[in-house]
């Protein structure tokens, strides 16, 4: 993917790691293949001088050649990792390493600023005489891909354009995270890709994991459970606060990756990024407020209290939608609680997951308490990592955002280990625009509603209801505010609406406008893809769309369209206005416009969703409970409320012995 310039720049670090040693190890098998490749390893360090053995010019040769791949540099970076003891690394004198953490006291005397996190070496011990020895070595080799691939190495990178838009590439794992460990390699070796939706192109690859690690990550989250729960919450508060302070620091990076993987614009990424890190910084501040009580008893010969303990080992699973958001609004409360969590992203978007784990690492948590675990969703089997963190009986709470099918799986599966589940599912949310609502506060709300993340979250206004006597109103103000958008990639300056996330969501958006249009409805605004030049050509964009005379035997008004697409409905009567929004399965969000004090009360009661936003649709706040009824899930994040769902209630009655009466 960009093997010309990491060579480039690995040729400088590893000529000046040349400069700066005289020791290596001799790690060569008998073959002259290296140890890690012949799956051999010396237990002797010998002295190694390279510049007697002419290695400086053999490195420079292979590592500059523009069609050294990726693998082979992989195979060289696992190659130390895995032969630390090995390197008779000088400890002393170390040189400073520039913009890196986490090499250890042996990478002394090298700089790889730059170039080592694109494999994902995180804590690994690196230095430069080893390198130089098997660099030496790999000169020597001739075809450096099958020398990878005889060591059952993956490629694992990410892509230029990844690389030049993040500053710390520190941030950059290609890998999970298990036991405070990056593991950049499946137990199978299989990997997948990561696409930016705006080109379609690879932007990293991951591995892709299976069984073994999920249960090995939840065998670190359960060994630092003690450890973690016992230590005391303003402790435990302190960790989660230095976390979002480096949130904060690196937010530019952050938004930078997340845009790359999930397609919104860059203030939309910076706009969850602020709500991601609001949520680890109010649970910090709820972590010292958790408290028992102490009940009045019916008799006076013992004491009733009520402890609350942290529920213990947690399984989270996290949709691409908000990379970022939806894992800190559930790891930050159970870390505040004292639980340890097992963290699994969307597969479309684990950069953003990887980036916050290695933040969570820098601030100060301990090995263990978070863990990452990634792989795709394409058959639940004993294989399958969402199955593995529901079948497990360590594993006490499970916390799912994502669609309702896949939630109704993993709440039948949880009842078998009788463990608590919070659900937060599909939203298809209403809005209504009276009579006497203010229409502008109305048309800008439910643009900003409805396109938010290009119309791609769960409490996006789904379904317009429109008064008969505002609905021409109405349709003006939203179609004008929508022609204004800009489509693009998000990380262009002034792009407002983003790609979708796949060619399939594409696909869902423009068959419920063709369906639309083919019932009756009037396309106002878009309803098709954008001319947008190359590489965007290859993206899943689509113009924000309006559409007017929506009826209820449309796939937009059963379904969630989950793409930017505004169907404006009407309505005559509240009666009417109500049961049309109350017509779904669903029951997250819903919103509604009036003035009337008497009708806002009632219908914020009539309404049979879990949040309602009266005259506002940035409802969203880490201070208040989001979550829904019906099908779309059960239970609440954030607030108090969110924090409740990670804490076990434990009576303890105290039997005196005698009575005080
Ligand atoms: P979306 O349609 O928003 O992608 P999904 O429910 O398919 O929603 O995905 C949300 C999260 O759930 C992702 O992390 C995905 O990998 C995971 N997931 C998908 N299918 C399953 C499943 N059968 N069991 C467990 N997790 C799943």
């Amino acid at each position: 993917m960009h093997s010309l310039r990491v060579g480039t720049a690995l040729t400088a670090v590893l000529t000046r790691g040349v400069d700066a040693c005289c020791r290596g190890a001799s790690a060569y098998g008998a073959s002259g293949l290296p140890n890690v490749i012949n799956n051999e390893s010396s237990s002797s360090a010998t002295a190694y001088h390279p510049a007697a053995d002419g290695c400086p010019e053999t490195l420079a040769t292979r590592i500059s050649d523009p069609t050294t791949s990726s693998s082979s540099l992989v195979a060289l970076v696992e190659y130390v990792k895995r032969f630390p003891t090995q390197l008779g690394v000088p400890t002393a004198s170390p040189q400073p390493l520039v913009g890196h953490r986490g090499l250890g006291p042996s990478s002394v005397g090298c700089r790889f600023e730059g170039v080592l996190p694109l494999w994902s070496l995180g804590a690994a011990p690196l230095m430069s005489p080893v390198s130089v020895s098997h660099v030496r070595h790999l000169g020597t080799t001739t075809n450096l891909d099958e020398a990878a691939q005889a060591a059952g190495l993956n490629k694992v990178a990410v892509s230029a354009d990844v690389l030049s838009r993040v500053k710390d590439h520190g941030l950059l794992h290609t890998a999970g995270f298990i036991g405070g460990k990056w593991a950049d390699v499946a137990s199978d070796k299989s990997t997948f890709e990561v696409r930016n939706p705006a080109t379609g192109a690879v932007i990293a690859t991951m591995p892709r994991m299976r069984a073994d690690e999920t249960r090995a990550a939840i065998a670190a989250a359960h060994a630092v459970l003690p450890q973690w729960r016992l230590r005391p919450a303003k402790e435990r508060a302190a960790v989660l606060r230095r976390w979002h302070d480096l949130i904060q620091e690196h937010k530019a990076d952050i938004a930078a990756i997340m845009t790359l993987e999930c397609g919104k614009p860059t203030a939309e990424a910076l706009g969850e990024i602020a709500s991601g890190a609001a949520s680890v910084d109010w649970f910090a501040g709820e972590a010292v407020r958790v408290c028992g009580d102490v009940l009045e008893p019916p008799t006076r010969d013992r004491r009733m209290l009520v402890l609350k303990q942290p529920v213990g080992v947690v399984g989270a699973i996290t949709p691409w939608n908000f990379p970022m958001s939806m894992i800190t609004r559930k790891v930050a409360p159970a870390l505040a609680a004292g639980c340890t969590v097992v963290l699994k992203p969307a597969e479309l978007t684990p950069l953003t997951a990887v980036a916050l784990a290695e933040l969570a690492e820098r601030a100060g948590l301990p090995d263990g308490c978070l863990n990452i675990v990634m792989g795709d969703a394409a058959a639940i089997d004993m294989f399958y990592t969402g199955h593995e963190l529901v079948s497990s009986d360590t594993v006490r709470k499970l916390g799912f955002t994502g669609s309702t099918a896949v939630g109704r799986l993993l709440a039948s599966g949880a009842g078998n280990t009788v463990k608590r589940i919070s659900l937060e599912l599909g939203g298809n949310a209403p809005v209504i625009v009276f009579e006497d609502a203010d229409v502008e506060l109305a048309a800008k709300g439910i643009v900003a509603s409805a396109l938010r993340n290009a119309g791609q979250t769960c409490i996006c206004a789904n379904r317009v209801f429109v008064h008969d006597k505002v609905y021409g109103k109405v349709a003006e103000a939203v179609t004008s505010l929508t022609a204004k958008l800009k489509v693009g990639d998000g990380s262009e300056t002034g792009v407002t609406i983003g790609p979708l996330i796949t060619p399939a969501a594409l696909e869902k958006v423009t068959g419920h406008v063709a369906d639309a249009v083919s019932k009756g409805a009037k396309l106002l605004f878009g309803g098709a893809k954008p001319e947008l030049p190359q590489p965007l050509a290859g993206g899943n964009f689509f113009v924000p769309t309006v559409i007017a005379e929506a009826t209820i035997d449309m796939r937009c008004f059963k379904e969630e369209t989950f793409g930017p697409l505004i169907p404006l409905f009407r309505f005559q009567s509240d009666e009417e206005a109500v049961l049309l929004a109350n017509t779904t399965e669903y029951g997250l969000a819903a919103y509604f416009y009036t003035r009337d004090l008497a009708r806002a009360w009632r219908v914020a009661e009539e309404l049979e969703f879990g949040m309602i936003g009266l005259n506002e649709v940035a409802i969203t706040s880490e201070v208040a409970p989001f979550g829904g009824v019906k099908a779309s899930g059960l239970g609440r994040e954030q607030s108090k409320y969110g924090l409740a769902e990670f804490l076990d209630i434990k009576y303890v009655c105290m039997g005196l012995g005698y009575s005080t009466a």
